[in-house]
């Protein structure tokens, strides 16, 4: 058996969030034809990977919660149609507060979704206007009582930090309220500014300062601490959890699982290849409907299967196991050991007779500790 995720990107939002460079539209008039070209593309792709079994099922977008009910459970019975799927599989849904209602809950939790990751980003109405989402705080907070009432006890939310105006006091009461509400998985991501967003078109054109990353520091060392003296594990740079709730659609991406990624701009893996779909609905749509060819691949190098594992396990509570570096890279294991070694002496990676993993300080330098360690 081979064991595999499934992901299904949704490709909608009601607004553009200043900061969001994804793959999404506001324009809800090809979700139709968007949705059948979805169930084909599953459907003639269920034995491209030779005996796989779906441990997990993941909507991701994009808004997902902006479907129906209906609509997601069409989805997924095509998926059950054509793949095994693990009776205990984990199928997370991607929500935002604002879609969250009694009634949409209960239809979700009946349709078999059974992990639910909630765009909450903070609790500040300041800092979601000046976001542009379409929610505000005592939405997300109504949220979690009635995801938490309908049953739902595998909830995830992720919150921004870094956001200009946005004290360290502000940025502990928000993880406060979801350790509150005991929500036992939260992904934290400092605010960045990436090409062609409104954030990045406000900074170049000085309508706003650049990013503090004084700030950004500072607030991520508080959490740290803060996600620490509440009992949450740092499983991953990004992911926190208590015990038992890691994510595991997100983990099995980083054992290196395969998955099948469907709909525009999702990517996929399997063996040396990766592959990705056009970010583009109606194309997309169109070329799934006359079978043309919808999607571009590589076949990974040695190189970037070794950059990418460096990249993967350094993010990672396991970091780089020295075993498997020696057997899976032997012809980069010397050079890397040296260079790990260097990273140690200036206390930004940390060693045990096991295994390399990053120190505090090197969370916080963590792109450019990485890229020091890459093969180019
Ligand atoms: S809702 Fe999510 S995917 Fe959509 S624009 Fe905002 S951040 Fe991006």
């Amino acid at each position: 058996m081979v064991h595999s995720g499934i992901y299904i990107h949704i490709p909608y939002c009601k607004r553009k969030c200043t900061y969001c460079n994804f793959h999404f539209s506001t324009q809800f008039n090809t979700l139709k034809a968007l949705l059948e070209a979805l169930h084909t593309e599953i459907m003639n792709r269920a034995l491209e990977i030779p005996d796989i079994l779906v441990d997990t099922i993941y909507f991701g977008g994009g808004t997902p919660s902006v479907l129906s009910p209906t609509h997601i459970e069409s989805l997924l019975h095509t998926v059950y149609s054509r793949y095994p799927v693990q009776p205990c599989a984990e199928i997370t849904l991607e929500c935002n507060p604002d879609d969250l209602n009694r009634e949409y809950l209960q239809d979700l939790h009946s349709i078999g979704i059974n992990r639910l990751s909630i765009g909450i980003q903070s609790f500040s109405d300041r800092d979601l206007q000046w976001m542009n989402r379409a929610h505000n705080a005592n939405q997300s907070k109504e949220a979690l009582t009635l995801a938490a009432a309908t049953g739902f006890d595998n909830i995830s939310c992720d919150l921004i930090f870094g956001i200009p105006g946005a004290t360290d006091t502000e940025w502990l009461q928000h993880l406060g309220i979801l350790y509150d509400n005991g929500v036992p998985h939260i992904s934290c991501y400092a605010l960045t500014v990436e090409e062609m967003t409104l954030l990045e078109h406000r900074i170049r054109h000085q309508q706003m300062p650049a990013l503090s990353e004084e700030d950004s520091i500072r607030q991520m060392l508080l959490m740290f601490d803060s996600m620490t003296h509440h009992g949450y594990e740092a499983y991953e740079i990004s992911n926190y959890c208590l015990p038992g709730h890691r994510a595991v659609h997100n983990s099995n991406y980083w054992k290196g699982l395969p998955y099948l990624g469907f709909g525009p701009s999702a990517h996929s893996y399997y063996g040396n290849t990766r592959r990705w779909n056009l970010s583009n609905n109606q194309l997309y749509s169109d070329a799934v409907k006359n079978g043309k060819l919808y999607y571009e691949s590589e076949t990974l190098t040695r190189r970037d299967r070794f950059n990418e594992f460096l990249m993967i396990n350094l993010r990672r509570i396991e970091g780089i196991r020295i075993a498997e570096l020696e057997q899976d890279f032997e012809e980069y294991a010397r050079d890397t050991l040296l260079e790990l070694n260097r990273l140690q002496s200036e206390g930004l990676i940390a060693v045990n007779e096991e295994s390399y993993t990053l120190t505090k300080e090197g969370k916080l330098l963590s792109d450019s500790v990485i890229r020091n360690l890459f093969q180019i």
